[in-house]
């Protein structure tokens, strides 16, 4: 089977359904194809229904403060399904030494923004709190190269403060390691500051300081569908017109053609397109495009993953002996341990479990220590009764057990990442109708991912108009 279409969108997750949803604007319904290698469209984002619970495998929520995500939801009609996470109970836990401690109020943009809860936090010592706080006398730094993330913490704030405070967030957010994490590529604006004021700590001390006094609506937090983020695919998927949609269908070689290309398929079908849109994770596309051009290809390969899981449990409340009073907790890695983080999740979105349930999510598995998202389910099993009995005092087994697999699930923007970027824009200037995006390069929360879809579609669209105009 052949298909021409003018564009070709490779891949179904959030960033490839934004792009093509985008593309509907522009082109007529025969003239775009989005190409999904597996039986179902999400990619990353998969959320299942049983028995009054939501569980969400890979993500579970987005950052309403970053328009993309929200405004996605209003153009597809769902904006008003839109939930925050439950207000009342928004505090954190770090683990240290197998006790949770409160993570001080004001961690704004990674690091601390406030003086009086850094000053009082049982998570670090006297020195430490001390040190954390001296970050306005500490000289700016001179040089204009990249800087891993632990060294500008380190550097600032102190080795405790990031061993206790910074690390087991960043391990949150990218299961990553902050001694490879590039500054410039995940939180610049940290380093803007801190080029700009000599200091990142003073700058968000006055602007607490001018804002005092003047109320104004909290800033938005994290947010989700309320019946979990498959209800954004599930719109996407409903404005997309079925024939424009092919599922199973992995692109196995990607052919130049003297105006385009053609995208030839594992089962043998082809596609023949003007611009091709691909979202596959980098590691993916780069086997796609090193026969065409192998320092892009060899590039592509150079961009790091992270393989984790995720463990969603379930039990009546009458089986949790201690209250759960926050929205879940991170345990740093020096803590050691297989668990990264806990997400309470009955806690953070109430709606999402039966009246007397409750839900928890593990998430297991970092940079330097993947394993645990390779164990086998019983071993897995093991580790979690573990922490359930020693975090939380429950020794019943759970009703539900969920365990999801992320092998390379999770980029990782290495020291040098925006220069990778950069080599990678001007390889592709030479394979016109040739645009990547998607988590592998300018941000992998799903706002980011969308706003990287649609740019991509605009881009593709402004190559196709160039072709035709020709
Ligand atoms: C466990 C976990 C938790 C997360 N939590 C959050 C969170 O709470 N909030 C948040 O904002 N972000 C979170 N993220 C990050 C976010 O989910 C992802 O970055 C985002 O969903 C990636 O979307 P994508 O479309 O770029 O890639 P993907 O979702 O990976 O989609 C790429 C698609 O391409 C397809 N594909 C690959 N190769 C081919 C081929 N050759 N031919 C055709 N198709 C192909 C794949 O099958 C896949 O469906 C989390 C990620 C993980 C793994």
């Amino acid at each position: 089977m052949k298909a021409t279409v003018r564009v070709a969108v490779v891949g179904g997750g959030i960033t490839g359904l934004a792009a093509a949803h985008r593309l509907t604007t522009t082109l007529r319904s025969d003239d775009l194809l989005l190409l999904e290698a597996d039986g179902r469209l999400g990619g990353k984002i998969t959320t299942e229904r049983t028995s009054g619970y939501v569980i969400e495998g890979g993500p579970d929520c987005f950052l309403g403060i970053k328009p993309a995500g929200i405004e996605l939801c209003r153009r597809l009609g769902i904006a008003d399904r839109i939930r925050g996470t439950n207000p009342q109970l928004r505090r954190s836990f770090v683990k240290r030494a197998g006790q949770l401690h409160e993570l001080p109020d004001g961690l704004t943009g990674l690091v601390p923004s406030r003086i009086g809860p850094l000053m009082t936090t049982g998570i670090l010592s006297r020195y430490g709190r001390l040190r954390a706080a001296c970050e306005p006398l500490v000289p700016r730094r001179t040089a204009q190269t990249d800087e891993a993330i632990a060294s500008f913490v380190i550097r600032r704030f102190g080795r405790e403060a990031y061993d206790w405070l910074v690390e087991p967030l960043l391990s949150g957010i990218f299961a990553g390691d902050g001694a490879a994490l590039s500054l410039g590529a995940t939180f610049p604006q940290l380093a803007a500051t801190e080029r700009l004021h000599g200091s990142v700590l003073l700058p968000m001390l006055r602007a607490r300081f001018r804002k005092n006094g003047t109320s104004g609506p909290p800033p938005l937090g994290f947010v989700t569908p309320e019946t979990g983020l498959a209800e954004l695919v599930e719109a996407l998927e409903r404005v997309l017109p079925g024939p424009q949609v092919w599922r199973g269908a992995r692109v196995a070689e990607l052919i130049r053609l003297p105006h385009g290309w053609r995208l030839a398929l594992e089962d043998g079908r082809t596609v023949d397109t003007l611009a091709v849109v691909m979202t596959a994770p980098a590691f993916a596309t780069a086997e796609l495009v090193a026969p065409l051009d192998p320092t892009l290809g060899e590039t592509l390969a150079g961009i790091p993953f992270v393989s984790t899981a995720t463990v969603s449990v379930a039990f009546p409340r009458s089986a949790v002996p201690q209250p759960l009073n926050g929205s879940g907790y991170v345990s740093p890695r020096m803590e050691g341990g297989s668990v990264v983080a806990c997400t309470w999740t009955s806690n953070k979105f109430p709606a999402r479990v039966p009246a007397d349930g409750v839900l928890l999510r593990f998430f297991l598995g970092r940079a330097g220590s993947e394993g645990p998202a390779f164990a086998t389910d019983d071993e897995i099993q093991d580790m979690i009764r573990a922490e359930l009995a020693a975090v939380h005092g429950i020794t019943a087994e759970p009703d539900l057990w969920k365990v999801y697999r992320w092998p390379r699930g999770l980029p990782q923007y290495t020291v040098g990442h925006l220069d990778r970027l950069a080599l990678i824009d001007r390889r592709l200037a030479a394979l016109p109708g040739l645009v990547l995006a998607g988590a592998s390069y300018g941000g992998v929360g799903i706002p980011d991912c969308i706003k990287s879809g649609w740019s991509a579609a605009d881009a593709a669209a402004a190559h196709v108009e160039t072709l035709v105009a020709a």
